[in-house]
């Protein structure tokens, strides 16, 4: 089908809520992606943190290919061993206890959230809470949206959901003002990802982790975006010398295949019982299988240390052409496989001639060029994006 004609349905029928780039995606094959006109695009956005193998990766690829033979979907009254292997290694790589498995980054937020109110309640009927960043993002559900720490996400939706209060982030000194008894949650990203990969300094996390031991809050992580391996270390809390009571996972947890996950300490989880959370899609054997085989080639290909070194890579060549165009870029900054250039101005017309280049990254925060590309990249991927960036500066 030609592309004007995808153009043509998608607006005359799909939502209208993305403001897409005109082009037509088919197929993707490592850090790559093609056109339906078979135009090769390199890939550092990975379908935003997602991709995290990058496309089409063959151990991937034959793990939903054998279970889809086997058994896509069973309901959750049944056990199945798929989902049993899954909670058993998140709880062992986290250091936490308790898995629970449902669709997508806003549903985990969403269970993360309900888990902090019960356990809340079971201390005292007015504790619950929950105290957020300006600049987060927690999703699109209309508790996460509340949560999400950005007007333009919650305007028209009206009325929101009480119990929850915004502070500066990378602020201690907020947040101990807005804590009380009544506080049932501190929810954060370790570094914000869609607010423009925002990095906090070094200690505000143990201080963090100390106010919620004072006032006996939970710290929920919502590690979306900047878990699984992302940073160079599975959780990007590993780096925080912290740990949080609750963390929530999505985006690259099982490559691609719609998943989101929150791993609880067994004091949190004990607020839950039977019939108090639960999904029907949840924790699927065909979504469980992608994360198991996901999360054993992130260790067998060794990809945090990838992560880590390619990252570092890439923020040596961003910080030349820093220095090469000083009028556009005035800060990079980035921990592994997640990297923000800063920019003087809109960054909108950089990425479209990125695009056009056959380079595929995106902006977010209005100013900040963001780089998430799959774990597996090498330096040569690196150059590739760099080179096609360095040219689209000079255009612009
Ligand atoms: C993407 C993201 C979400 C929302 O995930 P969805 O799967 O889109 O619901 C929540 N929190 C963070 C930090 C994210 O990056």
């Amino acid at each position: 089908m030609d592309k004007q004609t995808v153009f043509h349905m998608d607006q005359e029928n799909y939502l209208p809520v993305f403001a897409r780039y005109q082009v037509v995606l088919e197929t993707g094959e490592g850090p790559y992606v093609y056109d339906n006109e078979g135009k090769k695009y390199i890939d550092f956005l990975g379908g935003i943190a997602v991709n995290v193998l990058g496309h089409a990766h063959p151990k991937l690829v034959k793990a939903v290919a054998d279970q889809a033979g086997k058994i896509i979907h069973c309901s959750n009254l049944y056990y199945t061993e798929e989902q049993a292997r899954l909670a058993k290694t998140l709880a062992a790589l986290s250091g936490l206890d308790k898995v629970f498995v449902g669709n997508s980054g806003a549903e985990a937020n969403e269970g993360a959230i309900k888990l902090a109110r019960k356990y809340g309640k079971t201390i005292a009927a007015d504790k619950v809470e929950i105290i957020t960043a300006e600049h987060s993002f927690h999703g699109r559900t209309l508790a996460t949206l509340t949560a999400t720490g950005q007007p333009k996400y919650q305007k028209g939706y009206e009325p929101l959901p009480g119990g929850f209060k915004h502070v500066p982030f990378n602020d201690i000194a907020a947040l101990k003002q807005s804590m009380s008894d009544k506080t049932c949650a501190v929810m954060l990203e370790p570094i914000q990802g869609e607010g423009g990969v925002n990095i906090p300094d070094p200690d505000y996390f143990t201080e963090v982790r100390a106010l919620c031991d004072t006032y006996g809050a939970l710290l929920i992580l919502d590690e979306i975006q900047t878990g699984m391996g992302r940073t160079g270390k599975m959780f990007a809390y590993e780096h925080l010398g912290i740990k949080p009571d609750i963390v929530t996972l999505a985006k690259g947890l099982a490559g691609g295949v719609p998943i989101g996950a929150f791993i609880a300490t067994d004091k949190a989880a004990a607020a839950f019982g039977p019939g108090d959370h639960g999904s029907t899609f949840g924790g699927n054997p065909l979504a469980c299988a992608a994360a198991n085989a996901v999360l054993k080639v992130i260790e067998d290909e060794k990809l945090l240390n990838n992560a880590q070194a390619m990252g570092e890579y890439l923020v040596t060549k961003l910080n030349a052409l820093k220095g090469k165009y000083p009028a556009l870029i005035t800060a990079v900054r980035g921990k592994g496989l997640i990297v923000g250039a800063k920019l003087t101005r809109p960054g909108r017309d950089i990425v479209n001639e990125c695009m056009k280049e056959g380079a595929i990254i995106n902006c977010t925060a209005g100013d900040v060029l963001r780089f998430v590309p799959p774990l597996n990249i090498t330096k040569a991927h690196v150059d590739e994006v760099i080179e096609i960036l360095d040219a689209a500066l000079a255009a612009v």
